[in-house]
């Protein structure tokens, strides 16, 4: 058995065991996002997929509203760090600034 590990974009057992010991359910939310292709990187942020909407991911700030009124770390935050470890993220060439500009002129 080789013991190269491949980066397959899924966490494994034991890190997903991990994750949901140390998080609760916001651990379960970030892996079924991870799970679900939810999270997406472009070219200036991370943006998760929520329940109810996208929201941007930079660092430790995150643009839901969970995270604006409680300053607590949500699981859209985990799970772009997961997202980051496993390689687990879809990948868009395009900034999501511009995606953003496009839909305010809208009117
Ligand atoms: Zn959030």
């Amino acid at each position: 058995m080789s013991s190269s590990k491949k980066n397959s974009g899924e966490p494994d057992a034991s890190m997903r065991e991990k994750i949901i010991a140390g998080y609760g359910n916001k651990g379960v939310n970030a892996l079924k996002a991870l799970d679900e292709k939810r999270i997406l990187k472009y070219l200036d942020f991370f943006v998760v997929i929520g329940n109810s909407g996208e929201y941007i991911v930079v660092d430790d700030f995150c643009t839901c509203r969970d995270f604006a009124y409680r300053q607590m770390e949500c699981w859209h935050i985990l799970a772009v760090r997961t997202a980051k470890i496993t390689g687990g993220y879809i990948t868009v060439n395009e900034w999501y600034q511009d995606k953003l500009i496009k839909d305010q002129s809208a009117d």
